[in-house]
């Protein structure tokens, strides 16, 4: 198969690679899509913090926002089939310390993060995912559940801020994830979405993706421009 590999800071290459056999507890998938996120620019670049303080090693393969349909599945998996389409979470935790065992598995000790750190990412042809951290993504497109990934990001984020019925929010910059962050809020009740950027495209997205109000940084005061959109409270 054919695998994009990270081998030392700025060093990009396509290899051919072995393809790769799933372990009893993995699936194999076909990647049908994998987003690239600026996170894979930190990595890439050896500035991500993994890689800052020793803690990633490469060769690594980037892609932690990606769907594929499993092709074989280990021997003890019993929860997907060959042909189920499947996204994956990015953090594995090892399943077995105090934090993991609390369901935190996201900040565990032993943290590996596909094709961030440690473990290998999606930007190949073929993905081996443990079982436990896949999900199912029957009924959206390839492309749709490449981006449950950003998309959790986002309703992490609304669900931290209470994000409800009737709100009044501000997302501050208007990237994939601002953007998500806009159709999340909405989804979950917002009434009214002022949303910031200083680029032009990005606001006219942001417009079409949900926002009421947009405020373009370089050119007006975000402060005034809340105060007015709801109506002198701020
Ligand atoms: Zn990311
Ligand atoms: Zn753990």
């Amino acid at each position: 198969m054919l695998a994009l590999r990270i081998r030392a800071p700025h060093a990009l290459a396509l290899e051919e690679l072995p393809d790769p056999e799933p372990g009893p507890d993995e699936v194999l998938v076909e990647v049908q899509a994998a987003g690239i996120c600026g996170t894979d620019l930190e990595v890439l670049r050896g500035v991500h913090e993994a890689y800052r303080t020793g803690r990633g090693s490469f060769p690594i393969t980037p892609g932690h926002e990606w769907s594929g349909v499993v092709r074989a599945v280990g021997s003890r998996v019993t929860r997907f089939a060959p042909g189920d389409l499947v996204t994956g979470e990015t953090g594995l935790g090892c399943l077995r310390c105090e934090v993991c065992l609390m369901g935190r598995h996201s900040i565990c000790p032993n943290l590996v993060e596909t094709g961030i750190f440690n473990r290998d990412g999606a930007m190949r042809q073929l993905h081996l995912h443990p079982e436990v951290f896949t999900h199912s993504a029957a009924g959206l497109s390839p492309l749709q559940a490449a981006a449950a990934e950003p998309t959790a990001v986002a309703l992490h984020a609304c669900r931290r801020g209470r994000v409800g019925v009737g709100d009044t929010l501000a997302v501050l910059g208007c990237g994939p994830i601002g953007l998500l962050t806009i159709q999340v809020a909405r989804a979950c009740g917002a009434s009214a979405v002022l949303a910031t950027s200083r680029s032009r495209p990005k606001l006219d997205k942001a417009l079409e993706l949900g926002a009421d109000r947009v405020v373009n940084v370089a050119a007006e005061d975000v402060r005034a421009a809340a105060e007015d959109f709801t109506g002198g409270e701020g």
